[in-house]
């Protein structure tokens, strides 16, 4: 008896048109880190079939397990572009976000020795001062144009480090630099939007959007009600049920007591399955329509709840994860983010993928 995890690839697809909606510009989708845990292979192809046309993967590696199976679709790879993979790109027909001048030059060598122009995108730094070119690097390309020879540049990007607190002056800022930046390219799209972007207005839209967590089903403007369709449900079957004493205690460490004759069930599902050991003491899954607590510490394969209070029998499952109570819940609990939640999501489950 494992855990199962269902995975609805219609509610991705209707999250992605909700979405393409609201925007006059492109919307792309994101799936990084295996579609944030759900599955590329299968979620790429529902996305394609939707209409999305570009696809963001973090590494070269994932970007091209993905070119067979959207074959007409852009894939970009944010991670940048290692001097030796330029082959590999081109041999897959992908295109990187160059995030440095070196990036630059290799992909400028590539051309070069193909005697012909290279699409990329130009990721830029605003503010995350995490992987792009920055101010100093553009100045020195404004100086020295030679540098984009051979590089025709289809787009430019950057990344919102606070777009999920709209009221954070950085969003504007970010964007007033960004669009400054980006007047140094005309003809290239711009593009600054991630799932929370989009919900800061249509000012942040610009040529692409990159949502990747809404698709999900996470919710990307905890401000406002959610709107996006829920997209994962888990379940674990009740592989046992012990009846103890008061004062009787449960789990490694011994972290939870009894304080009073208690029923006590466990599944199969422990913090190697992405449920976090940080819920020990503080998740709850449903039996039906009521939340049991989960009690003593998560194991590495099972978790322990108290369903003294629900006619639970073995075999009967346990919901960690539904449209009741999604990913960014269980997160809350968890003291992490739906994204983690999500992206730690195990390899043992029992996968099925439902409105295919
Ligand atoms: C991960 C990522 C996104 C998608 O962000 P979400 O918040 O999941 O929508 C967009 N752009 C960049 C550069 C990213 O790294």
């Amino acid at each position: 008896m494992t855990a199962r995890l269902e995975i609805d690839l219609g509610a991705i697809a209707d999250n992605w048109r909700y979405l393409a909606g609201l925007s006059k510009g492109e919307t792309a989708a994101v799936v990084k880190a295996d579609s944030y845990g759900l599955g590329a292979a299968q979620v790429a192809p529902v996305l394609a079939q939707a209409g999305c046309k570009t696809f963001f993967t973090a590494h070269l590696a994932e970007a091209v397990a993905l070119r067979p199976l959207v074959p007409q679709a852009r894939i970009l790879v944010l991670n940048g572009l290692a001097p030796h993979a330029a082959a590999e790109f081109i041999a897959h027909d992908l295109t990187p976000a160059l995030v440095s001048l070196q990036d630059l030059s290799v992909w400028r060598a590539a051309a070069a020795r193909l005697e012909r122009k290279l699409a990329a995108v130009l990721h830029l730094e605003t503010g995350m001062n995490r992987l792009a070119l920055g101010k100093r690097e553009l100045a020195a390309l404004h100086e020295d144009r030679t540098q984009l020879d051979g590089v025709a540049v289809e787009m430019v990007m950057t990344h919102l480090l606070a777009a999920d607190a709209p009221e954070d002056a950085r969003n504007q800022r970010q964007l007033q630099d960004f669009l400054a930046m980006a007047a140094r390219f005309p003809g290239a799209k711009r593009s600054i939007a991630n799932s929370p972007g989009i919900f800061l207005g249509a000012d942040f839209h610009l040529d692409l959007t990159r949502p990747g967590a809404a698709l999900y089903g996470l919710n990307p403007s905890p401000a406002q009600p959610h709107r996006m369709r829920p997209v994962v449900r888990l379940s674990a079957p009740i592989l046992q049920i012990r009846d103890i004493q008061r004062g009787e205690t449960v789990g490694y460490g011994a972290s939870w007591t009894a304080l009073r004759p208690s029923q006590i069930a466990t599944i199969g599902v422990g913090y190697a399955d992405g449920l976090h050991r940080t819920l020990s003491n503080r998740g709850t899954a449903y039996f039906d329509d009521t939340p049991v607590p989960l009690v003593g510490r998560v194991s590495m394969d099972l978790a322990i709840f108290d369903v003294t209070d629900v006619p639970a029998n073995p075999g009967d499952p346990l919901v960690l994860l539904d449209a009741r109570r999604g990913a960014d819940e269980l997160a809350d609990a968890a003291g992490t983010i739906g994204y983690e939640i999500l992206t730690s999501l195990g390899r043992r489950y029992q996968r099925r993928y439902i409105n295919a």
